[in-house]
């Protein structure tokens, strides 16, 4: 047993690869914001909080208030490997689901070190007798934003040449999916996996329009993510009834509760689980078992995010649904990665390596940290 002594909130500005553009902004870096517990003994426990108004409702400075307020009362003087603490983290506070994922992932890296054993092992006890078969390795798409075709064609080409066999694409109002899609498959040919993800853009009637007409161009589309808003239950589960194409809950889906009520209307085929929606990888892990229980498929997928949150999804994606291909290609998306360690990228595999927790060793050498909040056990024992 180690207890966690500090506790720090990181704000690591990380440039992207390409400019993200929507309809409201434009940005060409990620705010990453990381939890770092350090135990007795000096190691680092690593986690990470996806922020977005608009997608997380969280903001780095949500993230910090936070953390140094009922978070870090949680944790600080705590074993890290405390069973209790995961549930303790989850009464602390209200929502804030991303700001509890990075603390909760940064205990179980902590205590995966202090094991010796990569994190994965602890989330897939059942299989720890048996290390050697484990895979060490995930696949993932790669998201395609809607757009023009041929822009959408020229990018998917670009994808498939760096090694990706899975696509996602995004649909949107504003374009013709089914020309997008079209472009895509004609370029790529029928041996790569096309996914879409509507991110709530239809209603009933329009999805099932959609998915049909693309169903009759022999598209092949593998499933379609989130076609309606996400409390829609009755509206996602009549266009699931209603087309061939699997369909997957992703902001329908937040926790192990949300998987059972899709399950019970039958208003998915498969779950998209992530650590910014579930609040960490307790309730990650309690939402796949749902959703096993249930016959519905498994894709664990993450946010606009760095190493750190796509190295924990990572290692439960290799305890939970090892086979599948993932939906974390965040880490591809930065020039660089804010740590050293943690998964590496190549080809459309993240590779988890020979680690002891999430493998995590320091920030990157040319990282440029923020100190948001810097808290240790002691100085809380003085004050
Ligand atoms: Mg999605």
């Amino acid at each position: 047993m180690s207890v966690v002594e500090c506790i720090r909130v990181l704000r690591v500005p990380s440039p992207l690869v390409r400019p993200f553009v929507t309809a409201v902004r434009r940005t060409d870096h990620l705010e990453v914001v990381l939890v770092e517990l350090i135990d007795a003994e000096g190691r680092s426990g690593w986690g990470e909080a996806a922020t977005s108004w608009r997608v997380t409702g969280e903001s780095p400075q949500s993230v910090a208030a936070a953390v140094a307020g009922p978070l870090a009362e949680v944790v600080l003087g705590r074993d890290a490997a405390d069973p209790d603490l995961a549930s303790l983290l989850t009464r602390a506070v209200w929502g804030n689901a991303a700001a509890r994922s990075a603390v909760e992932c940064a205990l179980a890296d902590l205590a995966a070190q202090q094991r010796g054993l990569p994190l994965v092992a602890d989330l897939s006890p059942e299989s720890a007798v048996n290390n050697s078969s484990r895979t060490s390795r995930i696949r993932t798409d790669m998201t395609l934003s809607a757009g023009e075709p041929s822009e959408m064609a020229a990018l998917s080409e670009e994808h498939v040449a760096a090694g990706f066999g899975c696509l996602k694409i995004k649909a949107s109002a504003a374009h013709d999916t089914i020309a997008g899609l079209r472009a895509v498959r004609s370029t790529v040919g029928s041996d790569i996996t096309l996914r879409v993800d509507a991110n709530q853009a239809w209603d009933a009637e329009t999805a099932i329009r959609v998915i049909r007409a693309a169903e009759d161009a022999g598209l092949g589309l593998e499933l379609v993510e989130q076609p309606v808003a996400a409390h829609a239950l009755a509206a996602l589960a009549a266009v699931t009834s209603a087309v061939d194409t699997p369909i997957m809950a992703d902001e329908s889906v937040r926790t192990a509760h949300d998987v059972r009520m899709i399950a019970d209307r039958g208003a998915a085929d498969l779950v998209n689980l992530k650590l910014a929606k579930t609040g960490g990888l307790a309730e990650a892990l309690a939402a796949a078992e749902a959703a096993q229980a249930a016959g519905l498929g498994i894709v664990i997928g993450c946010m606009m995010e760095s190493h750190v949150g796509v190295s924990a999804a990572a290692h439960l994606a290799a305890a939970v649904a090892p086979g599948v291909v993932h939906d974390l290609d965040a880490g591809f998306w930065l020039r660089s990665s804010p740590v050293a360690g943690g998964v590496a990228l190549s080809g459309d595999e993240l590779d988890l390596g020979s680690c002891t927790g999430l493998g995590i060793t320091a920030l990157a050498p040319d990282a440029r940290p923020e100190i948001l909040v810097d808290l240790s056990a002691r100085s809380e024992v003085r004050a």
